[in-house]
């Protein structure tokens, strides 16, 4: 059981972050914000896949504007992103969104931060003071420095920049805040985050890698960044920065949380590496079934097993699963075989009963009721394998 630092909790809109809360799982909508179709569409996608919060930038007058449309068609809290214009923070405040991503010390005007701060306040809406790497100043001079006790330079100094923005929202009362800190090595990442864990100071920490890169080598970032932190129990919210739909760093991120057991997830996918014993057409199998995937919300186990000798022993721990070979496959629940039938066939058959658990899920959750763990035992009786 992972021990969690000690911190004081935020409510985005009804999402609570920090304290005892259960970690969240956020990302960005990738359209312009003008863009209130497409911008509505993406937060649903989001929602959809098991997002909890949703972070919008707010950079022109325009999306200021459009932004009390999205608010009010959203299933998700709303974060605007806000970089140094204090009104655009204001407009998004008047809008109804539910957290500011801002760095104080980023607007010339103090009075403005002092409206800011009291705004927020009054509204009861956090603000996340965001820090990355790549927008210290002179960031160049410090590639590789170390600084007292080996602490690389960056960190030290996005460490001293978060700081310097507390300190000015403190200044005016205001403690409801979160903190990033965010770089786009794995390394630097993880110093800042443990130096700014290891102070005597209560904020929750949002967690992620920035320009982690395509799906791939950004979502092996993001496990190494963000996971590494959570085990040692720091972080209190994460985002996975793909490049890639925003559906898709929701999924990678609760596949990270669901790794270290911190939130029920949906199904998790066993497939066998593959060997010479391979008899069957992997990758475009596992591929089908991932995407049916995608429509099934309970924690299953599922497993796709190249070939019948070790195959079913290998996946037995599965939920429901195939394993095929010799041109035909056997189809299983719960450790037991249920079906065999010719290769061809396979697939389909258990893409048939996902779309199943998947239309029942959909309902329980229209209905409100919560999701079983695992599947029922056949209605068939087991058959015998061969
Ligand atoms: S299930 Fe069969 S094909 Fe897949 S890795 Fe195991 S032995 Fe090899």
């Amino acid at each position: 059981m992972i021990q969690r630092r000690k911190t004081r909790p935020i409510k985005v809109g009804s999402v609570v972050i920090g304290g005892a809360a259960p970690i969240s799982v956020q990302t960005m909508t990738k359209t312009p914000t003008e863009d209130v179709k497409g911008t509505l569409e993406q937060i649903a996608r989001a929602a959809d896949a098991g997002a909890d919060i949703i972070r919008v930038t707010c950079d022109t007058k325009e999306a200021g504007e459009t932004l009390r449309e999205i608010v009010k068609g959203s299933q998700l809290p709303i974060v605007a992103d806000i970089h140094y214009d204090a009104p655009l923070a204001l407009m998004a405040l008047d809008a109804g969104i539910q957290c500011l991503r801002l760095n104080p010390g980023n607007i010339r005007q103090p009075e403005k931060v002092a409206e800011i701060a009291r705004r927020c306040q009054a509204l009861g809406v956090p603000i996340r003071i965001g820090v990355n790497a790549g927008s210290l100043p002179d960031r160049k001079k410090l590639a590789g420095g170390r600084g007292e006790g080996g602490i690389p330079e960056v960190a030290q100094r996005m460490v001293d920049a978060a700081l310097g923005h507390i300190a000015i929202l403190e200044e005016h009362g205001f403690q409801d805040i979160k903190v990033s800190l965010k770089a786009s090595d794995v390394l630097t990442n993880i110093a800042a985050n443990r130096l700014f864990a290891s102070l005597d100071n209560p904020y929750p920490l949002h967690l992620g890698l920035t320009e982690s890169g395509p799906t791939k080598t950004g979502s092996i970032k993001s496990a190494m960044g963000i996971g590494i932190l959570l085990a040692e129990g720091i972080g209190d919210t994460i985002r996975v920065s793909l490049v890639d739909e925003p559906e898709e760093e929701v999924r990678v991120a609760r596949q990270i949380l669901a790794n270290l057991q911190e939130k029920p997830t949906g199904p998790n996918l066993i497939a066998c590496p593959t060997c010479g014993r391979l008899e069957i057409k992997m990758v475009p199998m596992v591929a089908q079934v991932e995407e049916a995937l995608k429509r099934v919300k309970r924690p299953i186990n599922v497993s796709v097993m190249g070939c019948v000798v070790n195959g079913p022993g290998e996946g037995m721990h599965a939920d429901i699963g195939i394993a095929g070979g010799q041109q035909k496959g056997i189809l299983y629940r719960n450790g037991k075989v249920v079906a065999t039938m010719p290769e061809a066939e396979l697939v389909a058959a258990l893409v048939t009963q996902l779309d199943q658990i998947a239309t029942e899920d959909a309902r329980l959750l229209a209905s409100g009721q919560p999701l079983p763990e695992g599947i029922p035992e056949p209605e068939k009786e087991p058959v015998p394998a061969g």
